[in-house]
């Protein structure tokens, strides 16, 4: 069995981060949530027609007013992430797919 990469918290409680491995382009709204709370410097807000066509793209949402239909998010940069899964925690779509890292 293998031995993931944990933390610890200030109050000595082990956890075990999950880091950011996909964003589902097709689910994404756009609504820069993810950025927002991302504490590195993980994601990139990028124009839909740059990463995928048209008809690839699921447009049955319109219930935020702060989304975007012609902007996704993109991971940019996936080594800075430290798996805290705030992304997660306040994407409207549960876009994210997180990732235990295997330790040395
Ligand atoms: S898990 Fe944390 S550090 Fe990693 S991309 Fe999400 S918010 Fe950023
Ligand atoms: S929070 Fe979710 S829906 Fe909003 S931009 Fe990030 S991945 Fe896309």
């Amino acid at each position: 069995m293998s031995d993931f990469v944990t933390g610890i918290t200030f109050g000595g409680t082990v956890w075990t981060p999950a880091y950011v491995t996909d964003i589902n382009a097709k689910t994404c709204i756009g609504c820069g949530r993810c950025f927002k709370v991302c504490p590195r410097d993980v994601f990139d807000l990028v124009e839909k027609s740059s990463i995928m066509e048209d008809d690839d793209f699921d447009d049955d949402y319109g219930d935020f007013e702060d989304d975007d239909e012609n902007m996704v998010m993109t991971i940019k940069n996936a080594l800075d992430c430290i798996g805290c899964e705030a992304c997660s925690k306040v994407c409207p779509k549960d876009c994210f797919t997180h990732e235990h890292k295997i330790a040395a």
